[in-house]
């Protein structure tokens, strides 16, 4: 029972660097100390693909512009490394939930650069399967999620289901856009019944193929136009 209470405590009043143990003012808030905090490089809007925001001298990157890309838009809140992984598999699977405060900084700035561009949007998650849910207390993007429900008057709406158990880690890039396109379905009440801007939210943007074929889905379906965010991309 004791055991217990002291876990408890521990997941509302993180106090010190989940990386390093040392504690002050932010990691009694993130539970990630300011040195550690600092020590990554963070991008949000910078960068010069128009779609991607990755880093790109001549405009469109070559991701953007060697597929049919759906998304009309992605931002990023952090650049994935070592220890963005590190973080999104504590908040997972590791009951360190409030860790997800590390992608909370700086997501004012991306919303309000989307309500700039795009007024008005309905949100909705990239849908999991059943399988993989369960075992997982908390949702991975609640960073975006808590803000989006506080801040911005909208709703959360899951157009598409998720049909396939298996999971994307661990298939080679090729692998995961053919898994992909079998991978989900929009769900009946919605088919051909979309319209307007759709805000697709997920943890990570590693190869893109589900947050492609999501967005390629809800087009399909009458949204107008898709802009996708995530707590990392791949570099
Ligand atoms: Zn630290
Ligand atoms: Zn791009």
């Amino acid at each position: 029972m004791v055991k217990k209470i002291s876990k408890l405590l521990e997941i509302s009043f993180p106090l010190v660097c989940t990386f390093c143990t040392s504690g002050d003012l932010l990691s009694s808030k993130i539970g990630i100390c300011r040195k550690c905090y600092q020590s990554r490089p963070h991008s949000s809007l910078i960068g010069s693909c128009p779609v991607c925001a990755s880093a790109n001298p001549n405009g469109l990157c070559l991701y953007c512009s060697s597929r049919n890309v759906f998304f009309d838009k992605l931002y990023f809140i952090r650049e994935r490394n070592i220890q963005e992984k590190e973080i999104i598999q504590k908040i997972k699977f590791k009951n360190e939930p409030y860790l997800s405060g590390y992608f909370r900084i700086g997501i004012r700035g991306i919303f309000s650069d989307i309500i700039k561009n795009y007024s008005s949007f309905r949100i909705t998650v990239a849908p999991s399967h059943k399988k993989t849910v369960s075992g997982r207390p908390y949702h991975s993007c609640s960073s975006i999620l808590d803000y989006a429900r506080r801040s911005v008057t909208t709703t959360v709406e899951q157009p598409i289901e998720k049909i396939s158990g298996e999971l994307q880690s661990g298939k080679t890039f090729r692998e995961r856009f053919l898994h992909a396109r079998h991978a989900f379905r929009i769900k009946s009440e919605f088919v051909n019944r979309l319209s307007g801007n759709w805000l697709l939210v997920d943890d990570v943007f590693t190869t893109g193929a589900s947050i492609n074929e999501i967005s390629r889905l809800l087009k399909e379906n009458g949204a107008e136009n898709v802009i996708a965010l995530v707590m990392a991309k791949n570099l």
